[in-house]
């Protein structure tokens, strides 16, 4: 080999390795970082504020969220919900059902696959005074996930999920799957989390309680595996067929795949203050939570899946401006830069219903053919494609 042949090599080389160490540090964000980022200090601090042991802040007022039931008025609760996941970055709605109820569900929208919905919930509604147990350890291990989660760009959707009234029964829950079913969402997996923090013994094992509906073993075997694949400190224990007495029955109720995590029933290791004022933080083990919001992070962040750094990002979907949204005839679209490529409508199901063309900052849509409902707009061409962002039909 001559010489000059041999420094062109040995450049490449370098460049090479240059090009892996950046991809590796802009771009190597895993599963493991993501559970590594769960914060035992900040659950801690989250979990005393909203079981009412410390004071916290709501709308710029300090106040103390004594309980959360939702016959005695737990505005300040749904209130303090909605405010943790907005300042996330995230879509919040409240969604009203029944007389008084309202469940809190945030939206991350997949850049990829939009159709594909993960969801990760907890009620937070409570029985009694307190509630640390029942159900603010569910209700924490949603909020960590969504302060953790909302900083990536993932292919499906993820849905943060705080139902009401699961207490007086199951109230928010089976209202929000019925309307997902009704409209045939495609609820890939639901996870769902109620009275996750106590362990008397300290052996660390937790139930999973599943029942042969839809893929739900699935969500079992996964839960499994990440145990063993992480090294949590965790012992797991499946029921089946599990118990109706928690959220994720309104799921199998209408045939969507779904799970109960938490604390061991199955060996009546659950907390003596059940249901009542002494429902505490005194009561809570910390090193068994701490390893279950990992896990509950890692589900979550492992079935949303990082989208791969490979395919470059056409456009920054925050600044896309649609309008009229929703609309029934013509839908305007201010990409916020030009670009020539493909848009891609795609309906709640995941298939692609129309396609047009681009060339522009600019574009108009006549969707009066489609039916009512929830749609999806990709753009792509042989440079990238873009992150996925909604729009409504009348
Ligand atoms: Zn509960």
């Amino acid at each position: 080999m001559k010489q000059g042949n041999l420094i062109l090599l040995q450049r490449a080389i370098l460049n090479l390795l240059i090009f892996l160490l950046m991809s590796n540090l802009t771009f190597g964000q895993s599963v493991a970082d993501l559970i590594d980022a769960v914060s035992k200090e900040g659950i801690l601090a989250n979990l005393r504020a909203f079981s009412g042991e410390d004071s916290t802040t709501v709308s710029g007022n300090k106040v103390i969220i004594q309980h959360r039931v939702s016959s005695k008025n737990n505005d300040l609760a749904a209130a303090y919900l909605k405010e943790q996941l907005s300042s996330r970055g995230l879509s919040v709605n409240e969604i009203s059902f029944g007389t008084n109820g309202r469940n809190i569900v945030a939206k991350q929208l997949g850049s990829v696959n939009p159709a594909n919905i993960h969801i990760i919930c907890a009620h937070y509604d409570s029985v009694n005074d307190h509630g640390a147990d029942d159900n603010a350890s569910g209700t924490v291990a949603v909020l960590e996930a969504a302060r953790i989660l909302s900083q990536y760009n993932f292919e499906n959707t993820i849905i943060y999920a705080l139902w009401d009234e699961e207490e007086i029964g199951l109230k928010g829950s089976k209202d929000y799957a019925q309307k997902a079913s009704n409209s045939n969402e495609n609820i890939l997996s639901v996870l769902n989390m109620d009275m996750m923090a106590y362990d008397s013994d300290n052996d660390h094992q937790f139930d999973i309680d599943v029942r042969d509906i839809a893929n739900s073993y699935e969500i079992r075997d996964e839960l499994i595996n990440l145990v063993s694949t992480y090294n949590l400190d965790l012992k797991s224990k499946v029921v089946d067929p599990g118990t109706p007495d928690s959220d994720h029955f309104s799921f199998w109720n209408v045939g969507y795949s779904a799970i109960l995590l938490g604390e061991a029933w199955s060996v009546n290791d659950i907390t003596p203050g059940y249901h009542t004022a002494n429902d505490r933080i005194s009561l809570i083990n910390m090193d068994y939570y701490f390893e279950m919001v990992k896990l509950s992070v890692g589900y979550i962040a492992s079935n949303g899946i990082l989208k791969s750094s490979s395919i470059p990002e056409l456009l920054d979907t925050s600044k896309v401006i649609i309008f009229p949204n929703p609309s029934s005839n013509s839908l305007n679209i201010d990409l916020g830069v030009s670009i020539k490529g493909n848009v891609s409508i795609i309906n709640i199901a995941g298939i692609k219903v129309q396609l047009a063309k681009v060339d522009g900052q600019y574009i108009q849509l006549e969707i009066g053919d489609l039916l009512s409902g929830t749609y999806y707009i990709k753009i792509d061409n042989e440079e990238g494609t873009s992150s996925t962002f909604e729009f409504s039909k009348n």
